[in-house]
């Protein structure tokens, strides 16, 4: 047998090819036998090039229908993907290219300017451009090549993508994701969540990064089913879309927005079966508000790079409700435990409800990290769990909940301070909207922390006043020596808050 994911998702095409397997935002409809032809005429087109077992195609392009057939033709043909975040400029394309190496790069006729170069000071001979409006000299050259195409013979273990992780701590890591981390995950995802014949999904994320590329669209094509296609999310058009759909997956972020649509409504998600949050931290105000809205309950799971998926809320009631605020239980399969972080007690299984690092294993964890074998081995530990760098707790009905990052943990006076324990407490204020808690340098405690908190629609605050209606709450070593009230938060694209940016920017505080 194959194990080459690509064969499991073509095996997973309905019968009648000719049904339509993605409608565009824009009109354009693709059949089952469109994606089948097209991947193998791309497919066609790599073999061609001659290039090494383990080749990796970069690809930085905005998001199309074709960007996700030249995904499929690179897993097809026995290539490593390699997305790369489409704001990426100059400087972090010049570091993924010359890190990664790859045998071919993609990138928009507009950025082939200055990626070329980049590309070929990296060693790269294959350069093609693709645009979202179905032109490039990708396109050119495929279409001149046959659209018949024998699925490369892959092993589990071999090499499907490296994935970049968001860089939220730090520079991004190459995650590598084997045929096998990605079929296993996305066959237990379509189980975990239901999928049926017929679902609908709409998928409107980005596809350089696991959710969008791997958690949305494998759970479509696994199941064989349409999806509803957004290049750039508009929350008017994907209300206006809701009845022809029954998935949604979207991060935090999005949901808000939708939720600022007044024609979100019980109506529109009257043919809705399932909504997927992730990425981030899903406020429990929006949960709540989304329920009201809504009638549904937003399913939130948990996952990064590095794991595809680790744990989710069920979907069947059977299994328990969906509890907000937290991620859920572990996923069939995968081995999660929480292990103390505490100076001499490192390793140390905790109890039920105590906080500490979140380690995992299972056959969804990643081969290592690309090129950083150091790391690799850092993040492991000596029995094959992979240290996930977030910090939480499971309670006494195995729900786990994410408290933070160890690397945003805040450490004062001695004693571990959760930021997100803190934000809870800020945001159930009145008037508060969302807040972040950082540590910075602090002379005599080493570090103390600083929240940043934004304000609902037409709510006025006072910083102080908030860092005084904390104190009656908490003890005084968790209480934010200083209060900012700011506009926003600063985010990435995937809707995840730059802790570091914050600390960056307050460091000098009380230093
Ligand atoms: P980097 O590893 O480069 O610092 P990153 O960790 O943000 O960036 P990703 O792999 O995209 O890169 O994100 C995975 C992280 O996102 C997880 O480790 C976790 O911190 C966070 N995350 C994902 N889902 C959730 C969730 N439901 N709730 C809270 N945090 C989440
Ligand atoms: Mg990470």
């Amino acid at each position: 047998t194959n194990a080459n994911l690509f064969a499991a998702l073509r095996a997973a095409f309905p019968a009648d090819l000719d049904s339509i397997a993605v409608e565009t935002d824009n009109g354009l409809f693709y059949s089952w036998r469109d994606l089948d032809r097209a991947s193998a005429m791309i497919a066609n087109l790599l073999d061609a090039l001659g290039l090494e077992p383990g080749a990796r195609v970069a690809v930085q392009v905005e998001k199309s229908v074709e960007a996700m057939l030249l995904y499929l033709a690179t897993l097809r043909a026995g290539y490593v993907f390699l997305p790369l975040n489409t704001a990426y400029q100059s400087a972090e394309i010049e570091y993924f290219i010359g890190n990664a190496e790859p045998a071919v790069v993609v990138c928009t006729r507009a950025n082939a300017d200055w990626v070329g170069p980049i590309a070929q000071a990296a060693g790269t001979r294959h350069v093609f451009t693709l645009d979202d409006d179905r032109t490039g000299t990708l396109l050119e050259v495929a279409a001149q090549c046959s659209d018949r195409h024998t699925i490369a013979q892959k092993a589990e273990s071999d090499m499907a993508a490296i994935l970049y992780t968001s860089g939220t701590t730090g520079r991004s890591k190459g995650a590598m994701l084997t045929h096998g981390n990605l079929l296993s995950n996305a066959a237990v995802l379509k189980d975990y969540w239901g999928w049926t014949r017929g679902d609908v999904l709409i998928h409107t994320l980005p596809i350089f990064h696991v959710h969008g590329l791997f958690v949305a669209m494998h759970g479509a094509l696994l199941n064989g089913s349409k999806m509803l296609w957004f290049g750039k999310f508009d929350p008017k058009r994907i209300v206006a879309r809701l009845p022809e759909a029954t998935v949604f997956m979207g991060v935090p972020t999005l949901y808000v927005r939708l939720l600022a649509e007044p024609g979100l409504t019980k109506k529109a998600v009257r043919n809705m079966r399932l909504f997927v949050a992730g990425s981030a931290p899903l406020l429990i105000e929006t949960f709540n508000e989304w329920r009201e809205r809504t009638g549904h309950t937003i399913l939130e799971r948990y996952g990064m790079s590095e794991t595809a998926m680790l744990t989710s809320n069920p979907y069947n009631p059977v299994q328990g409700e969906r509890r907000g605020g937290t991620v859920g239980f572990p996923l069939p399969g995968v081995q999660l435990r929480v292990v103390s972080t505490q100076e001499g007690e490192e390793g140390r299984e905790c109890t039920t409800d105590e906080i500490g690092g979140i380690e995992v294993s299972g056959p969804n964890v990643f081969a290592g990290y690309w090129r950083m074998p150091e790391k690799t081995r850092e993040e492991f530990t000596h029995d094959g769990f992979f240290k996930t760098g977030d910090v939480g707790k499971i309670d006494g009905l195995g729900y786990v909940t994410i408290v933070g990052r160890s690397k945003d943990l805040i450490i004062s006076g001695g004693y571990n301070v959760y930021p997100a324990e803190i934000e809870g407490y800020i945001n159930d204020l009145p008037g508060v909207a969302e807040s972040a808690v950082v540590g910075v340098p602090h002379a005599d405690f080493g570090e103390v922390g600083v929240a940043i908190v934004i304000a609902k629609a037409g709510a006025a605050l006072d910083a102080d006043a908030i860092v005084a209606a904390l104190k009656s709450k908490l003890a005084n070593f968790k209480i934010p020596k200083r209060c900012f009230v700011v506009s926003e938060l600063p985010r990435n694209t995937m809707g995840k808050v730059q802790k570091a940016l914050l600390r960056e920017q307050h460091k000098g505080l009380f230093a």
